[in-house]
């Protein structure tokens, strides 16, 4: 994550400025709310990475801030409030917030808890971002972002003609893709005799994914059509 930005929602100025001048010294961005109007016009408009916000507010409760921006946004939010009683912490939490500093605090746990936060969301961000590259079926495995497939956790050596066909298979994974569609996606135009380096590549595709080629497992021929890889 680049340069994440957190917004400060605390309308009292000295507690404002302590947590903007460390936010400012620790090179974190960072921009301010002095009350609950202000916080969700800032966090609809620069949509936070997280929010640092004070519970005692001059025009919303800060309880109701946090339902509000809930009910639109999962950004972590780290509730700042000088009310140590449990309940308005369990409130707060039970109402949205991640985590709970109650003041007065050091500055050294600030940090502390915007770390834990910020690893978490990266955590969150990475794990997303992996489901979304890697796909699975079966024995067959395809990392997009890596560019890599495998069978069985075994690299397969795939030429970039064969990568392009396989990830597009992949991708359309269960529809029937026409030769003509194949042959545009993978070489940009159609070609009558495309259909025969067509049918070529996707032998020599088989021969290295399915087990055996005069049965395949993933890739189905439709004649006279196209093919289709099997959802298994
Ligand atoms: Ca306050």
């Amino acid at each position: 994550m680049n340069k994440p930005t957190i917004l400060v929602v605390e309308d009292d100025y000295a507690v404002r400025n302590l947590i903007s001048t460390t936010l400012k010294t620790h090179d974190y961005k960072f921009i301010t709310a002095m009350n609950g109007e202000t916080a969700i016009l800032e966090a609809v408009s620069h949509n936070p990475d997280i929010i640092l916000l004070d519970l005692g507010l001059p025009d919303i409760d800060g309880i109701q801030l946090i339902k509000k921006i809930r009910s639109w946004s999962m950004t972590p939010i780290i509730v700042i409030s000088a009310r140590s009683e449990d309940t308005d912490k369990i409130d707060a939490l039970d109402a949205g917030a991640d985590d709970y500093l109650t003041k007065p605090f050091s500055v050294e746990e600030l940090l502390a808890r915007l770390r834990v936060t910020f690893r978490r969301l990266n955590y969150v961000q990475n794990a997303e971002k992996e489901m979304n590259s890697i796909f699975i079926n079966g024995e067959l495995k395809i990392d997009y972002a890596a560019g890599c497939a495998y069978i069985n956790d075994k690299e397969l050596h795939l030429t970039p003609i064969e990568y392009k066909l396989l990830c597009l298979l992949s991708k359309n994974v269960g529809k029937v893709l026409t030769h003509t569609f194949i042959t545009k996606e993978i070489w940009g135009n159609y070609v009558e005799n495309d259909v025969a380096s067509l049918r070529v590549f996707m032998a020599t595709l088989r021969k290295k994914i399915e087990k055996d080629t005069s049965m395949p497992q993933y890739i189905q021929t439709h004649v006279g059509v196209g093919y289709r890889m099997i959802k298994l």
